[in-house]
C-alpha cells in the first residue's frame, strides 16, 4: 500500500511544498514539534535508511542543511534538530525515507524523550570492538 508519502509525491494528497528536484520532495510537517519543521523525503523509497544509496542520502543531506540554513534565516530560530527514525522501534511512522528538520528556540519546552543509560565495567571496549568500523 502506498504510504502517505508516496500519494503526496504523486499529488493525490495536498502537502506545503517547500523545494522540489528530481529525487528530493521538501514539505511542512502537518503536525509540527514547532512551526516550520520541515520533511526532506526521497522521491524513491527506501522504507528503511540502510537501504538507501549514499548518493542519495548525501543529496538529501545537503538539502536538510539548504532548509536548516532558511528556518534561521528566515524563522530566527536558535538551533534545529536534523533527525531521522528509522524503524518502528525509533519511532519511524511512515516507513519511506525523510528527514526531519524541525527549529527550536531556547526556551520552546519541547524535549527528546531520550534517558540516558551507563555501561557496565569493561563493556565500552566491548562494544567499541563490535561496532569498529
Ligand atoms: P516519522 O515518525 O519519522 O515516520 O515521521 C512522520 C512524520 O510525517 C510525522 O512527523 C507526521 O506528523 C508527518 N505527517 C504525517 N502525515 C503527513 C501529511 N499528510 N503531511 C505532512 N506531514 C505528515
Amino acid at each position: 500500500m502506498a504510504t502517505v508519502f508516496e500519494m503526496i509525491i504523486n499529488g493525490e494528497i495536498p502537502s506545503t511544498k517547500l523545494y522540489e528536484d528530481e529525487t528530493v520532495l521538501v514539505i511542512l510537517d502537518i503536525n509540527p514539534v514547532c512551526k516550520g519543521h520541515s520533511l526532506v523525503i526521497s522521491k524513491k523509497v527506501y522504507p528503511d535508511f540502510t537501504d538507501c544509496p549514499a548518493s542519495q542520502l548525501a543529496h538529501m543531506m545537503e538539502t536538510a542543511q539548504s532548509v536548516a540554513r532558511k528556518l534561521k534565516e528566515k524563522l530566527g530560530c536558535d538551533g534545529t534538530n536534523i533527525l531521522i527514525n528509522n524503524g518502528p522501534a525509533a519511532g519511524q511512522e511512515i516507513p519511506h525515507l525523510h528527514i526531519h528538520v524541525i527549529p527550536r528556540y531556547k526556551d520552546d519546552g519541547q524535549h527528546f524523550g531520550f534517558s540516558k543509560t551507563c555501561y557496565a565495567d569493561g563493556e565500552i571496549k566491548e562494544y567499541g570492538e563490535k561496532l569498529a568500523l
